[in-house]
């Protein structure tokens, strides 16, 4: 099963249609749901032949039929898969940027996940890799930070976890007038709500680990590109680092992705709901949805993203600081409290000790990340019962800690944390 023995939907179906059959080989008595290709090698022939298969470093069928399909949605090449979202960034940061004697530059989005900025500051730093920071939401910010010896621009949109939104457009049209490319961190909304390659970015990255996946079961990254030379350097970069997708996983993330539809836009209608419900509520200060009519970027938020959908990842923050976002986040009883986003599940997170936990305090300040704010990630439930949930949480940190202000500090404990 080569790429090019599958059917090609992608310019003539809509994203529900093309996630659910794109990379699936048809033909007479062929399954209709693909085996897992659990194997390591395959047989060959003769010796000096080109293969599809050989050793699963390289490639797999149960990997391509993924990555044809996630290629497929955004109209690209078939997309290059990886065993986790930062295995995927790290093989893009290694193929773009070279480091040591040649003192490569990447300019990053301030606001993008904590695992990205880890990466750009704790390791590339040490192999010679420099990097701006940069309000990317500013244009002129990012057109500024661009140096002769950037080779690389990334940013994630809409932004973790205060959901801040940048203009892939304007940034790419800067990228492009200097010749950098730009890669889009696209795991909030998918191909499916937002399409950076359409917009003028080089990139797509997923953590498939969330929406794609989106059922918790398994961990992976993607990069998609229509750059033919640059999916070869990363597939380069791939085999010589060994970060490829297991065969099992990628039938999990495959089968996740066939619903990744009829989900995203369901937990977006559900988001919307309890959006409006949280900024209606008297012990909530501040809500971050791009849904809502009283977000700053909602006219970007309007033309950026598709169908009006704005995904499932809400952010808040309690009037009563960070001793009643404690109180509320043990209070949960339907809600999970865990490290995630993009399961079916509503999940909640407290981004100050998990996901943002090895940021610097006054670096995650300085990027509006508060000790006391909570992202949520809505699942699927009824949304009556997740609202339910909040209003039992909320109210118990309202009893609890009535008239205190939040000013105690959340202590940040050094356990393993994604
Ligand atoms: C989770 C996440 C990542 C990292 O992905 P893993 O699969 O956990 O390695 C990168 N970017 C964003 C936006 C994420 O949410």
């Amino acid at each position: 099963m080569s790429s090019d023995q599958t059917t090609r939907y992608a310019t003539s179906f809509s994203a529900s249609t093309v996630a659910l059959h794109a990379g699936r080989p048809r033909g007479q008595g062929q399954a209709l749901v693909s085996g897992i290709a659990q194997s390591t090698t395959f047989h060959q022939e003769q010796v000096g032949e080109k293969v599809d298969y050989a050793y699963s470093r390289v490639s797999n069928p149960s990997v391509t039929e993924l990555e044809v399909a996630l290629g497929e949605l955004e109209e690209a090449l078939p997309a290059v898969t990886f065993s986790t979202g930062l295995a995927a960034e790290t093989a893009l940061f290694f193929a773009l940027l070279e480091g040591g004697g040649a003192g490569d530059h990447v300019v990053v989005g301030q606001a993008v996940y904590g695992g990205t900025i880890r990466l750009v500051q704790q390791v590339l730093s040490k192999l010679g890799i420099t990097h701006t920071f940069v309000d990317s939401t500013d244009t002129l910010e990012v057109a500024r930070a661009i140096t002769k010896n950037t080779k690389l621009v990334f940013i994630e949109s809409p932004a973790n976890p205060l959901l801040v939104l940048t203009d892939i457009a304007a940034v790419a049209k800067v990228c492009k007038a200097a010749g950098v490319p730009l890669a889009v961190d696209n795991t909030f909304l998918t191909p499916v709500l937002q399409r950076p390659l359409d917009l003028g970015a080089d990139i797509s990255v997923y953590s498939t680990t969330k929406h794609i996946e989106g059922h918790s079961s398994a961990l992976g990254g993607a990069i998609v590109s229509r750059d033919e030379k640059f999916i070869e350097r990363l597939k380069f970069i791939r085999k010589s680092t060994g970060g490829i997708q297991t065969p099992f996983n990628a039938w999990l993330t495959a089968k996740g992705l066939r619903t990744l539809p009829l989900r995203l836009k369901h937990q977006s209608n559900n988001a919307l709901v309890v959006a409006r419900w949280l900024k209606s509520h008297e012990g909530v200060a501040t809500v971050n949805y791009p849904g809502l009519e009283s977000f700053p970027q909602r006219e970007l938020a309007r033309k950026q993203h598709i169908g009006n959908y704005h995904g499932g990842v809400i952010s808040f923050e309690l009037r009563g600081g960070v001793p009643a976002a404690k109180v509320f986040l043990r209070s949960l009883q339907l809600c999970s409290l865990v490290e995630h986003i993009g399961g079916i599940e509503t999940l909640i997170t407290h981004p100050a000790t998990m996901t943002h936990g090895d940021v610097p305090k006054a670096q995650r300040e300085a990027f509006g990340i508060s000790d006391g704010l909570v992202r949520i990630s809505v699942g699927i439930e009824d949304t009556s019962e997740i609202i339910g949930d909040l209003e039992r949480a909320i109210d118990a940190a309202i009893a609890e800690t009535d008239g205190v202000e939040g000013v105690e500090e959340v202590e940040v404990v050094a356990v393993a944390r994604g």
